[in-house]
């Protein structure tokens, strides 16, 4: 990792030539909520005046830019007894600025399903090969809890990351692409006094995390509660709709359809992003669901969470930033869930 600082002024041409030269997804203020509070989203946008950098939070992750909601897998055609079979996953280079630590740590999260895992996806890998990855620190909400998870700091996964220390950005440059292009900008060697600044900055936003969630030992901790009685009333007030799933910066449950011409001439295979708490997610050819009920569901998608994926991939997939307990209806969220629990047996 090389480190530099750069003025804020600089910061905005280097934005501004990215912008010219390259597809780029921003934050940007989409609405109003009812109290007049602005809704943010990542959205390609056009210019740095579109973008909204200073933004709190935005509803969705950075995730469907990676795994949209529903993608063409192929497409095959037949003709007088030949067939002919078309997968397009190219994708043109763009840029993502803005993102927080915990929605980098997230794609890190996805790349040991999609790239390092048994049944690497093309299509993601090309999604993710070709974006630049601009990182942004930010103040945590009332409500984040990935400081909890240690998902706070910036592990790896994005080219340039921009710490706020007041008139400058203190850049940690992490690929030789980002190295490359910031040659054409004025930027310097931290001082002393920036290094020092940096480092009161990063333990300030330690400091800052209000919600805490106390997840040692939980994968053990969730075998115990296996038959608990919490998940039935918290599935309860579950409305199965799956949004908690599509707000999640890690969730990557999906399935597959195929779609076939009556005629037998063409087909086309999609796949579609899907939710756990959805009440088909688990039924099978026959009608049979192996989890009819939403308790059990619900409880699946937080063994997923905290349990199963820590198993095999030695991480909590929960990355703590509470979006889905912020889009649930039903107020569910996994603080209360987990603290809940963990009140149940005294811990
Ligand atoms: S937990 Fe909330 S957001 Fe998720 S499926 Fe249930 S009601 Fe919908
Ligand atoms: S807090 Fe919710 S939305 Fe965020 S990573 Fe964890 S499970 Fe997903």
């Amino acid at each position: 990792m090389i480190y530099k600082v750069i003025a804020k002024s600089q910061f905005k041409k280097l934005v501004q030539g990215l912008v010219r030269e390259n597809q780029t997804i921003a934050p940007k203020m989409v609405d109003r909520d009812r109290n007049g509070k602005p809704l943010y989203q990542f959205k390609q946008v056009h210019s740095y005046e579109e973008m909204d950098l200073d933004y709190t939070v935005t509803y969705s992750s950075v995730k469907n830019f990676f795994l949209p909601y529903r993608e063409e897998l192929s497409r095959f055609s037949f003709e007088d007894a030949d067939w002919e079979q078309k997968i397009e996953y190219r994708v043109n280079p763009r840029v993502i600025i803005g993102l927080r630590p915990c929605d980098i740590n997230a794609l890190a999260i996805l790349d040991k399903v999609f790239i390092e895992g048994p049944y690497p996806s093309p299509y993601y890998i090309a999604r993710r090969r070709n974006t630049f990855l601009i990182g942004m620190d930010h103040m945590p909400l009332d409500d984040c809890f990935c400081e909890s998870l240690n998902q706070h700091a910036l592990r790896d996964g994005c080219n340039l990351f921009c710490s706020d220390i007041g008139d400058s950005y203190y850049l940690s440059i992490n690929s030789s692409k980002a190295f490359g292009f910031l040659k054409n900008f004025k930027t310097s060697d931290p001082t002393e006094r920036d290094n020092a600044t940096y480092i009161e900055r990063r333990k300030l936003i330690k400091r800052s995390f209000k919600t805490k969630v106390q997840v040692s030992g939980l994968p053990s901790f969730l075998d115990i509660e296996f038959k608990s009685p919490m998940w039935d009333k918290w599935g309860n007030k579950c409305l199965s709709c799956g949004t908690c799933a599509m707000v999640c910066p890690t969730c990557y449950c999906y399935g597959v359809e195929e779609e076939i011409d009556v005629n037998l001439a063409a087909s086309r295979k999609e796949r579609f992003l899907y939710s756990c708490n959805a009440i088909d997610f688990a039924q099978v050819a026959g009608g049979h669901n192996f989890r009819p009920d939403k308790g059990q569901r619900l409880k699946y998608r937080f063994y997923h969470h905290y349990r199963g994926f820590a198993e095999n991939a030695d991480e909590q997939i929960c990355v703590g930033c509470n979006r889905c307990g912020r889009a649930c209806l039903a107020g569910i969220n996994p603080k209360d869930v987990i603290n809940d629990l963990r009140m149940e047996t005294g811990e």
